[in-house]
């Protein structure tokens, strides 16, 4: 009961003030991602022999609620490392990675590519075996908080004539000789969060730095992803109360006003009311999802 205390209070007094900011810049503040760590976020479930508080994976749900009440964008990084990172490390990871990695380096997922979204393990990333490391080739795409992160999991093939059980999972350090973090895409929402391409150009990758077994990263992937999906549930289902839709409607708004078509300037002016409606809606409402403040949001979708 107090931790959740202390997440709602650093939640409003270090997160709350910086939220436009951010999301008008589209940059998280340093001092958010300190915070997160000190008050031991980014570990939650973690033994305190890694630095963790040892807590549920409830409690992670419970933290990223409370988090995405104020801001989305904080809550995504907080789930992403708790359910993600911290989970393959725990998992799959050597004592040696777990030692190495925990609990100090954001961690960024590296799976989709700009021919394999849905159809995951189409990926064309290559790892190629030479004597005692791998080569590893490719281009990934959409990958959240590469910006910040200190280590990459990248999934790439080192036998593609196995097909999808040729995909193998890599640990590569940020600071890795050929690894590039792109320029990250502008979003129209969860803008503090950067989202960018990462391009591995002959980047070496010593064989201890596979996480777990060879040809295995297709499983660690499917089982590592429906975990994180309900931790993105928990932060989505929350976004009606932090009513942060508001700081991109004037964007969208915006953006959709040059297009000359009459009918699409109907259905851009339509997509303005209904952001706009949310917003008062959710300002308006402290109560949960389903109250009625939400109605008038539903309102305006069926206008649509
Ligand atoms: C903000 C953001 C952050 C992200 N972060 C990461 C990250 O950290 N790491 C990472 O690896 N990826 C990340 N992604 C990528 C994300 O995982 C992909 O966007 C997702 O897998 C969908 O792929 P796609 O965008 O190529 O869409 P597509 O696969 O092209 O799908 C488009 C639409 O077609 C539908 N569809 C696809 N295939 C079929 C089918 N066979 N039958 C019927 N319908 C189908 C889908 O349901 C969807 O509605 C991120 C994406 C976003 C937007």
């Amino acid at each position: 009961f107090f931790f959740f205390i202390i997440v709602k209070k650093f939640a409003q007094d270090r997160i709350a003030p910086l939220v436009k900011t951010m999301d008008a810049n589209a940059e998280m503040d340093a001092s958010v991602l300190q915070g997160l760590f000190e008050q031991g976020l980014l570990s939650i479930e973690l033994g305190p022999e890694y630095g963790g508080t040892g807590s549920s994976f409830f409690s992670t749900i419970l933290v990223v609620e409370e988090l995405a009440k104020v801001d989305p964008a904080v809550a995504l990084l907080c789930e992403l490392q708790n359910t993600i990172t911290n989970k393959l490390f725990i998992t799959y990871g050597t004592e040696e990675q777990k030692r190495t990695y925990l609990p100090r380096l954001t961690g960024s997922f590296c799976l989709s590519e700009a021919g394999s979204g849905s159809d995951a393990f189409a990926l064309k990333t290559r790892a190629d075996k030479k004597e005692d490391y791998y080569v590893i080739n490719g281009s990934k795409m959409w990958i959240s908080f590469a910006e910040q992160a200190g280590v990459f999991f990248v999934m790439a093939n080192a036998n593609p004539s196995l097909g999808y059980k040729g995909i193998t999972c890599f640990i590569v350090d940020r600071g890795t000789e050929g690894l590039h973090v792109g320029k990250k895409e502008d979003k129209l929402g969860i803008r503090a969060t950067s989202t960018c391409p990462v391009t591995f150009e002959n980047v070496k990758v010593p064989k201890t730095n596979i996480l777990g077994q060879l040809g295995e990263g297709y499983k660690y992937a499917i089982g590592i992803l429906n975990v994180g999906r309900i931790g993105i549930a928990a932060q989505v289902t929350m976004y009606p109360k932090a009513g942060r839709i508001a700081a991109t409607a004037p964007r969208r708004k915006h953006r959709v006003v040059v297009i000359g078509d009459p009918l699409l300037r109907r259905y851009a002016t339509c997509q303005g009311l209904v952001s706009e409606t949310l917003w008062r809606d959710c300002r308006g409402s402290s109560g949960p999802l389903t109250t009625t403040p939400c109605y008038s949001s539903m309102w305006a979708l069926m206008i649509l």
